[in-house]
């Protein structure tokens, strides 16, 4: 059978990017056995849906490249693919499932029900539905419904005996039937419940691989009662366990916990990001840590996804993408960071040679776009201070004072203001001063850009300019 696995999102307006890794796995499971992926749009909780949120969705999927072979925009044999298009479905099934004794109508109000969790508090065990409408008879049910009482419809479960639960993670899983709630398939407005939604939907588009959430594990027997009631097959379970946010908790969107779309905002690749939330809770059968999309989808093996938590760590993602910019081409890399620039700074007197150059020097030097903004914040701003560490060094030796006289001499005569001119004066400075290392790099750095470290000598200074360079030198000069 073709493998077919679903990206089931609830239209909440935020992806979170545990949530992103549950697609990619479920991407990497369809594309490894040339299957299809599909998205299906869960908007059965009206009161949590937030407009706009399925163009973000696609935005998200469409950024990390994942092709969706068959979802609401591109509707294949079975849809709808948003299941509040979807309602006369879960109804008729529901309702099959009433016909054949699996489930019943339940006309209890909700006082009934809060009368009856109030006495399992008091009893301090936790509320289960008591089954008090599973016996209604025949006509009871029917003068119900035909006076129009408000129903829901209920799963009747087994009160007795186990279920069993095989999952491509967690192993073999057994339930006790008698802790089974007989829970609500089908709500008062029509609306299914998750509980049924995902089984029938599930099955009638063909799912082969259901890779969800381990929150949804224990949920799992309810659902096996219901594919094993309706006759159906059971799709192969991979339950992936939760990402955790920086703190150890879980991830929010009140904690303010990284979404995708905030990370594309400040500038990390949707590539990397892929690449990294692989990583989270998957482990290769290498020690490969890069890897691009084809390469992802011939290596994931869904067997070695791991039962623990893991944990969002930025510097590994920093890392990651880090290395993604360094292997940028350099026209494209310059398209992609040269908004971060211009959103931070006034580039009127700057001739793009010198942004050019700007851009370039950092690449190998930042780990996200936004980060550009903070490196060359420097370069940006008038009155430089020097830090304690960069006085003590300037006091640390007695060539320094020598060094940076001979070096001043040498920039004045530059015509040609580059950084091939710039390294010619640092290694003429190099020879003068009988000084090498640190004691010639540092003093000459320290004077004329007021920092302790920084890319490539030459190009810095370069992009300090002559004048100012200069100035700091002849300042140092005179103030020694
Ligand atoms: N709509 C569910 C969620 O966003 C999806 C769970 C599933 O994949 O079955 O958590």
């Amino acid at each position: 059978m073709a493998v077919r696995t679903r990206f089931a999102p609830s239209p909440t307006g935020y992806m979170h990017i545990g949530n992103l890794r549950t697609a990619i796995f479920e991407y990497l499971v369809a594309k490894k056995d040339n299957g299809d992926f599909i998205l299906r749009i869960e908007d059965t909780d009206q009161n949590r849906k937030v407009d706009g949120a399925i163009d973000f969705i696609y935005k998200t999927l469409e950024l990390c490249h994942f092709k969706i072979d068959e979802g609401p925009n591109n509707p294949g044999k079975v849809g709808p693919y948003i299941q509040s298009e979807r309602k006369a479905i879960y109804k008729e099934y529901a309702e099959k499932l009433v016909s054949m004794g699996a489930a019943y109508y339940c006309f209890c109000t909700e006082e009934e029900l809060d009368r009856q969790r109030k006495v399992a508090e008091s009893r301090r065990i936790p509320f289960m539905y008591n089954g008090k409408c599973s016996i209604l008879t025949e006509e009871e049910i029917k003068e119900k419904l035909d006076s129009g009482i408000p129903y829901v419809i209920r799963q009747k479960m087994p009160k007795n005996g186990v279920t069993i639960v095989n999952d491509l993670v967690y192993g073999k899983i057994k339930i006790d039937n008698s802790i089974l709630e007989d829970q609500i398939l089908l709500k008062s407005d029509g609306f299914p419940t998750y509980n049924f939604a995902n089984v029938v939907d599930d099955h009638l588009m063909g799912i082969t691989h259901v890779i969800r959430g381990h929150e949804y594990l224990d949920q799992t027997a309810k659902y096996n009662l219901l594919y094993q009631a309706f006759g159906w097959q059971e799709p192969t379970y991979i339950h992936v366990a939760m990402v955790l946010g920086e703190d150890g908790n879980k991830l929010s969107k009140r904690n303010g916990d990284a979404s995708f779309m905030d990370l594309y905002n400040q500038g990390y690749l949707p590539e990397a990001i892929v690449n990294y939330l692989v990583l989270l809770g998957w482990s290769p059968n290498s020690n490969q840590e890069i890897f691009s999309m084809e390469e992802l989808i011939q290596a994931f093996d869904p067997t070695r996804i791991s039962k623990s938590n893991s944990q969002y760590d930025v510097k590994k993602l920093n890392w990651v993408n880090a290395h993604y910019i360094k292997n940028m081409d350099d026209e494209k890399y310059l398209e992609y960071i040269k908004p971060f620039l211009t959103n931070a700074y006034d580039l009127s007197n700057k001739t793009d040679e010198w942004i050019n150059k700007l851009l370039l020097t950092y690449k190998s030097h930042i780990s996200y776009g936004k980060e550009i903004e903070y490196e060359v914040k420097w370069l940006f701003t008038e009155e430089l201070e020097m830090d304690q560490e960069c006085k003590d060094f300037m006091l640390s030796d007695d060539s320094i004072k020598n060094t940076l006289k001979i070096f001043l001499d040498e920039i004045k005569n530059i015509n040609n203001w580059d950084s091939t001119e710039i390294n010619n004066c640092i290694n003429i400075t190099k020879e003068k001063a009988q000084v090498k290392g640190k004691l010639l790099f540092m003093p000459i750095r320290i004077a004329c850009t007021h920092q302790m470290h920084g890319p490539e000598l030459a190009d810095t200074l370069y992009l300090v300019g002559k004048e100012k360079i200069l100035k700091r030198l002849e300042d140092y000069n005179e103030n020694i």
